[in-house]
C-alpha cells in the first residue's frame, strides 16, 4: 500500500526523531493530521523559537534562555567543584537530584573513534581554564558507563594530572530497588569495584 506523497513526507520527517521507527512515525503522522491548524502552527512556532532563543553558555556549555547563565552564577553555586558531562541535557538530570550545588562543564560529547570524534571535539581547554580561574579542587566526571565514556574519563584524568585537583567519577552500581539475581554481570562487577565502606 502506498501512502499519498505528502503523508509519506511527513512520516519521513518524523522518523528523524530519536527512537521513532516507521510504525511510530505513521501513528504520529495520522495523529497530527487530526490537530486543528492553529495547534500545528503553534508546534512549528514553539520549536523554531526554542531553537532561536536557547543558547549554550560560552563558559560552561549549559543551555540558557538569555545572556545570564544560572549555572555559572557563583553567588548561588559552590565554585570549587566542577561536574563534567557529555551533553547539556544531562545537567538537568543531575540538578533534579538536588545533591549537587557545584559548577558544571559540558564537554560536547565523548571520544568516539567510530564517529571520528577525537579530543579536538571536546571542550577540554576551556575546562582547564575554568579549573585555574575558579581554583577548582575537585572534578567530578559524570560520563556514561560505556566504552566511550570510560575512554573519555581516562583521557580527562590524564589531561588533568598536571593540576592539583582531585578527579572523581560517579559510582556505577545497583539500580534502586533491584534484586541481585536480575542484575547483569557487567553492572554487578562495576558495583563490586565501586563498593563503599558501610
Ligand atoms: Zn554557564
Amino acid at each position: 500500500m502506498q501512502y499519498p506523497a505528502h503523508l509519506l513526507k511527513l512520516i519521513h520527517v518524523l522518523r528523524r526523531l530519536p527512537g521513532v521507527g516507521n510504525k511510530s512515525a505513521e501513528r504520529f503522522a495520522f495523529h497530527l493530521l487530526t490537530w486543528p491548524t492553529e495547534y500545528l502552527q503553534e508546534l512549528g512556532d514553539v520549536v523554531i523559537t526554542a531553537k532561536e532563543k536557547l543558547q549554550h553558555c560560552p563558559d560552561c556549555g549549559c543551555l540558557m534562555d538569555d545572556k545570564h547563565c544560572k549555572f555559572c552564577d557563583i553567588s548561588k553555586r559552590e565554585s570549587h567543584t566542577v561536574c563534567v558531562l557529555a551533553t547539556a541535557r544531562e545537567v538537568f538530570s543531575i540538578e533534579g537530584t538536588h545533591e549537587y550545588k557545584g559548577l558544571y562543564h559540558v564537554l560536547g560529547g565523548v571520544l568516539s573513534p567510530l564517529e571520528n570524534r577525537g579530543p579536538d571535539h571536546l571542550s577540554v581547554p576551556k575546562l582547564i581554564e575554568r579549573i585555574q580561574t575558579f581554583n577548582i579542587n575537585e572534578v567530578v566526571i559524570a560520563l556514561d558507563s560505556t566504552l566511550e565514556g570510560d575512554a573519555t574519563s581516562l583521557y580527562l584524568k590524564q589531561e588533568l594530572s598536571p593540576f592539583s585537583v582531585k578527579v572523581s567519577r560517579l559510582a556505577f552500581g545497583l539500580p534502586m530497588g533491584s534484586a541481585l539475581e536480575y542484575v547483569d554481570g557487567g553492572t554487578l562487577a562495576r558495583a563490586f569495584t565501586g563498593r563503599n565502606q558501610f
